[in-house]
């Protein structure tokens, strides 16, 4: 069964326009957790893969993004799902690493670290950086409109799905509405 990588600000969490700094601050978009625990339960592993250049710029500590990331867990566990693993660009903007996406640094680690098999694999996000992370690793990409982006680019640079939020894609995903 195809691996799930999801964005988080703007997928599972709501953006808000301010990074989540804490796990006070954290909010689960509407019907997201139940989408990512769902997911879960129908077998298909599900990763993180996130942009938190709040750490290399020193707004938060590597252990507090790992507590928020506790927390997230604890929520999706509650409905009977799992996050299989996390993969974060922890790099401020400008330090040049081969993470941050739009790169693919990220899910080139979840390959090597998860054998996540990039090219079966659907990564979803809220951006056009995540849509170009995904494109540059082979893997298939469906933007969500529940955060960044509020409308599907007329002239996608590659294939792209599109889904109003998380829920919807979860939905599309289970239902079988998207080829494989
Ligand atoms: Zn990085």
């Amino acid at each position: 069964m195809r691996d799930i990588l999801l964005d988080r600000d703007g997928v599972i969490l709501e953006e808000g326009g301010e990074r989540v700094l804490s796990k006070e601050q954290m909010r689960f978009i509407p019907g997201a957790a139940d989408a990512v625990a769902r997911l879960s339960r129908a077998g298909h592993r599900v990763f993180v893969v996130t942009n938190q250049s709040v750490v290399g710029r020193g707004l938060i500590s590597a252990e507090q993004l790992a507590g928020i990331h506790r927390a997230m867990q604890v929520e999706v566990a509650a409905r009977g799902g799992v996050i299989d693993g996390f993969f974060a660009c922890t790099h401020a903007p400008d330090a040049g690493c081969a993470c941050r996406k739009p790169l693919p640094g990220l899910l080139l680690q979840a390959r090597d670290h998860a054998r996540v098999r990039l090219h079966e694999a659907l990564f979803i996000g809220d951006r056009i950086s995540d849509a170009e992370a995904a494109w540059a690793a082979g893997a298939r990409f469906m933007l969500v409109l529940s955060g960044h982006e509020t409308s599907a680019p007329l002239s996608p640079r590659g294939p792209m799905g599109v889904a109003r939020d998380l829920q919807d894609a979860a939905r599309q995903i289970l239902h079988g509405a998207l080829a494989t």
